[in-house]
């Protein structure tokens, strides 16, 4: 099992996508270990996107984040890294695949809706910058049986 780090960003929430890319997640098999809602300091942006610092859209990336609260997601599955982000499509929304969250309903590069990791690396990060440990939860997935058999 893995466990991932999923952002649904201010024009997922502006654009009442929330539910609807929720429901993608949790249809494909994926469990919930942790969810919330959070406005993303400065700080937290600056480490998150540290990949992203000194490139000249990086200041627009941080503003755009902040405009709402985001929604905070821990998926956990077999391989849940990747898949997630074969669920969310490329970068730029607009030539995302067909079937993808992006692909499906967004059109820009920075307005994406959705961040996840990309990689189990970067996963390991990203749950606990986001998550205290209190806020993750292990329960038994009764379907857990039927999803991987
Ligand atoms: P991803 O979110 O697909 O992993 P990156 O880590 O490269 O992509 O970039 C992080 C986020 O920064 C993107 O999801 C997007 O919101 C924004 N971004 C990336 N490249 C650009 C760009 N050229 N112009 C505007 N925003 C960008």
């Amino acid at each position: 099992m893995e466990r991932t780090l999923v952002l649904l960003k201010p024009d997922a929430v502006q654009r009442d996508l929330v539910g609807e890319i929720i429901t993608r997640l949790e249809r494909k098999g994926l469990k919930i270990a942790g969810l919330k809602m959070m406005r993303l300091s400065d700080e937290l942006l600056n480490e998150h996107y540290s990949h992203l610092v000194g490139r000249s859209f990086f200041p627009e990336v941080k503003s755009f984040m902040q405009l709402t609260p985001v929604v905070a997601l821990c998926l956990e599955g077999v391989e849940a890294v990747d898949t997630v982000r074969a669920l969310c499509g490329i970068t730029k929304a607009r030539e995302a695949a067909p079937g993808t969250i992006r692909g499906e309903f967004a059109m820009s590069v920075q307005a994406n809706l959705i961040h996840c990791s990309d990689s189990l690396e970067t996963a390991k990060a990203e749950v606990p910058r986001f998550f205290k440990a209190e806020e993750l939860f292990e329960y038994k997935d009764i379907l857990e049986t039927y999803v991987y058999n």
